[in-house]
């Protein structure tokens, strides 16, 4: 699943708010079940538009509480300094993004256990709301966000990786062996355990109660891939985490002069050099970068009257790293601003042009042979 697309509905503190398509199909399920099932079992004498209108308001409230329990979990994480780009909430709840590495076992278990709280200190105020209101007929929707903030908070701290409460149990485990990579293979496995646990009694389900147990099967699936996921993302993680720019990118290729047509870059350079982009160069300095995309989104017909100048990419447009970038802050440079190659600056000076091909052939090879720059460890695959 992708979890960049969906829309983006608002930003909180810099943070975009997105809602994947699937989110919509658990909204209006929600709504529909209370609608027309749960709540004419608890009020009898409302109309159908008083039931839908019910139902409505507490999917959205609902929809409110996953997203105030992922807030929570970026807070912490703000607190801690670590950069939060999105919140998405999908079919199963809701993903906070997070870029940084997790420094401390405290640190990932104060980020972690949050969300589950929020959830519960959310299931306490509709609780009070409920007592409060329980001889008029919204007290329903106000019992029901309360069971249901405990259930999501309660579902959340089962100890399976990734899930808030895999991530706690993953702090502890990684406070006492000291070793990130040793205590997410175990957190890992327990998570995976847990998953099949699910699948398992989820289809035990569909045979002795019916298809609600399907819920369970398809929360197992999701829960098993999104452990293996985290654990290979993690080994990768710690695979390149001290390999940077300078190990992996190659030498700049000879600048284009700014005056030249794209027929003599396409003749002379591309099918020259079989290179796929170029630094373009005006009276000695760097003035920009042209690759064989820009040169495409021009028509063949006018590579002759078109100069390098008027096709390139300006240089100060031009995202760059440093020799000492790592290739994982790198990869996320790329991918954010859909760019296959960043040159390399040294104080201003170019010393390289990393590639994405360059990249991706780097890290095939440390799958194959294993991670060989984390010092006095065993080489293991990814
Ligand atoms: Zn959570």
């Amino acid at each position: 699943m992708d979890f960049n697309s969906g829309l983006v509905i608002g930003r909180v503190r810099g943070v975009a708010i997105r809602v994947h398509w699937s989110w919509v199909v658990i909204f209006t399920l929600i709504a529909w079940s209370l609608a027309d099932t749960v709540y004419p079992d608890y009020e009898k004498d409302w109309t159908q538009n008083q039931y839908w209108a019910a139902g409505v308001v507490s999917s959205v409230l609902f929809f409110a509480s996953v997203l105030i329990h992922e807030l929570s979990h970026t807070f912490v994480a703000l607190h801690y300094g670590m950069q939060v780009p999105s919140i998405t909430l999908f079919v199963f709840g809701g993903v906070s993004q997070m870029a940084g590495e997790m420094r401390s076992p405290r640190q990932e278990f104060f980020i972690a256990i949050v969300g589950p709280l929020s959830s519960w200190v959310l299931s306490i105020l509709f609780g009070l709301l409920w007592l409060v209101t329980r001889d008029q007929g919204v007290a329903v929707v106000f019992g029901y966000l309360a069971l249901i903030n405990f259930a999501l908070g309660f579902f959340n701290l089962l100890p399976g990786f990734p899930l808030d409460g895999g991530r706690v149990f993953r702090s502890i485990v990684w406070g006492r062996v000291h070793d990130l990579t040793k205590a997410t293979r175990i957190a890992s496995t327990v998570g995976q355990a847990i998953a099949w646990m699910m699948i398992v009694g989820g289809i035990v389900w569909v045979f002795f109660l019916g298809i609600g147990g399907l819920w369970y099967v398809l929360i197992g699936l999701f829960l098993k891939n999104a452990s293996e996921q985290a654990y290979a993302q993690v080994l990768l993680e710690r695979a390149l985490k001290d390999v940077v720019a300078a190990d992996v990118m190659r030498p700049p290729p000879v600048p284009v002069p700014e005056a030249w047509s794209l027929q003599q870059l396409a003749e002379d350079r591309i099918l020259g050099d079989a290179e796929r982009a170029f630094l373009v160069e005006s009276i000695g300095r760097v003035s920009g970068l042209i690759t064989i995309s820009d040169l495409t989104h021009v028509p063949r017909a006018r590579w002759a009257e078109t100069t390098v100048r008027e096709a390139m990419v300006a240089a100060t447009e031009v995202h760059t790293v440093r020799p000492d970038t790592s290739i994982l802050e790198a990869m996320r440079l790329m991918q954010e601003h859909d760019v296959n190659q960043l040159p390399v600056l040294d104080d201003g000076r170019l010393v390289g042009l990393l590639t994405r091909g360059d990249v991706l052939k780097r890290l095939e090879l440390s799958a194959l042979v294993g991670d060989t720059t984390d010092r006095g460890q065993q080489p293991r695959r990814i």
